[in-house]
């Protein structure tokens, strides 16, 4: 028997007029996760992708292919001759494989695709259920809440499984726009970043440095979480910003303790800048209502006005841990606690406002030529090619 890998992509995305885009975008980012791992051969049948490779492999492409949004199951399936005796005979074998002399409850489920198919799916579940009962004195039937499913579909060929593990869910990658996320080094922005993409955005980035006051490897730091993200969200582009000068006009005009809001600001711009000039309509933060200083009501209101395009803060409601647990999840956590820091110590205020009054902080931008430190910023922009 043959052994296959079995992709079942999300209800959403099988109906509508964007059905065919939606699949042809997933598809594509399945195939570049997996490349490198290879596989060898790859066809769709009735809605499902099916892929074929050593089955060595199966551990590594699956956890690859889990990181493509719109895939709602992953399954090791069997490939088969659709005659109900072979179909028997390889649920009995299947079963063996995963579970031999275990006492436990399955429930067989079946679906005929092929219509002309001369049992219907409730016979299929009756006669492969009696098999297996009269079989495996070991097993029993349950209907409501069995400890395992027996999987039958009836295509061309049939297609047996037990194995079958969900996917990320969301929306392919490219069907919701594009975004431009403010990464920073730390847990939360990665997050956002992920998460804007599950729901089909397409998403690049900028980071902030302020070289030769925050270290090469906290740069370095940003883009290893860039390249860790880009997993999720295919190929993207870091746009890389260099704020030494303007904090350094800052510390020289302003109170300190505006220093984090009056930077805020100046990434927003920047932010809108470059959106503009690349084709961004948002931009998305890792703010969550509370979390620091900079992200009290007050703070946000003050950072939003500096922004025309909509910023997207998908963490804005969410506990730490519940951040800190996708994460880990995502496989950015590890990285993002590395002690490398993105903003600079000599800068940052000891007491930062918590409450900024938006007529005070304009009042001290008037003592910054603002159009000025922002070319010079974005003249010296690099852009990083994350592969
Ligand atoms: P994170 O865990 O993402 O660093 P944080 O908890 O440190 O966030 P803040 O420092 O208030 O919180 O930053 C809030 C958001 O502002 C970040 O999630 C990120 O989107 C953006 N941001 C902050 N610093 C930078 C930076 N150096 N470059 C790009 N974006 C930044
Ligand atoms: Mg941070």
């Amino acid at each position: 028997m043959e052994w296959l890998l079995a992709i079942s992509f999300g209800e959403i995305f099988l109906k509508g007029k964007n059905r065919n885009l939606f699949y042809k975008r997933a598809v594509e980012n399945i195939k570049r996760n997996i490349k490198e791992i290879g596989y060898d051969d790859m066809y769709v049948e009735s809605s499902k992708l099916y892929i074929k490779a050593d089955r060595k492999k199966f551990t590594s492409l699956k956890k690859e292919i889990r990181k493509v949004f719109g895939i709602t199951y992953i399954s090791e399936v069997i490939k088969i001759d659709k005659d109900i005796e072979v179909i028997g005979q390889s649920v009995l074998e299947l079963i063996d494989y995963y579970y031999k002399d275990q006492n436990l409850t399955f429930k067989v489920e079946s679906k005929r695709t092929d219509k002309s198919y001369p049992l219907t799916s409730p016979k299929i579940n009756s006669k492969i259920g009696e098999l297996v009962l009269n079989n495996r004195s070991n097993l029993k039937v349950d209907i409501h809440n069995p400890n395992f499913y027996i999987y039958i579909d009836i295509k061309a060929y049939a297609y047996v499984y037990i194995n079958r593990k969900e996917g990320l869910g969301g929306l392919p990658i490219g069907s919701s726009g594009k975004g431009l996320l403010l990464l920073s080094g730390g847990i939360d922005s990665p997050v956002a970043g992920f998460m804007m993409a599950k729901r089909g955005m397409m998403v690049e980035a900028i980071h902030f440095h302020s070289y030769p006051f925050t270290s090469k490897r906290a740069h370095q730091k940003a883009m290893d979480l860039a390249k860790l993200l880009s997993a999720y969200t295919g190929k993207m582009r870091v746009f890389s910003i260099n704020l030494a000068g303007i904090y350094k006009a800052i510390s020289k005009n302003c109170p300190r303790k505006e220093t984090t809001i009056l930077s805020r600001r100046f990434m927003m711009r920047i932010a809108n800048k470059i959106s503009e000039d690349y084709g961004f309509k948002a931009l998305i933060t890792g703010e969550a209502l509370g979390q620091v200083a900079s992200q009290t009501l007050e703070s946000i209101s003050v950072i939003n006005e500096s922004s025309s395009l909509p910023i997207l803060r998908p963490l804005i409601g969410m506990d730490k841990q519940d951040i800190i647990d996708i994460s880990i999840e995502i496989d950015t956590y590890d990285k993002a606690i590395e002690p490398y820091d993105d903003c600079c110590s000599i800068f940052a205020p000891d007491k930062p406002v918590t409450k900024p009054r938006l007529e005070y902080i304009k009042e001290s931008e008037k003592n910054l030529d603002i159009k000025a430190l922002e070319e010079a910023a974005i003249k010296e922009m690099e852009i990083i090619e994350i592969a």
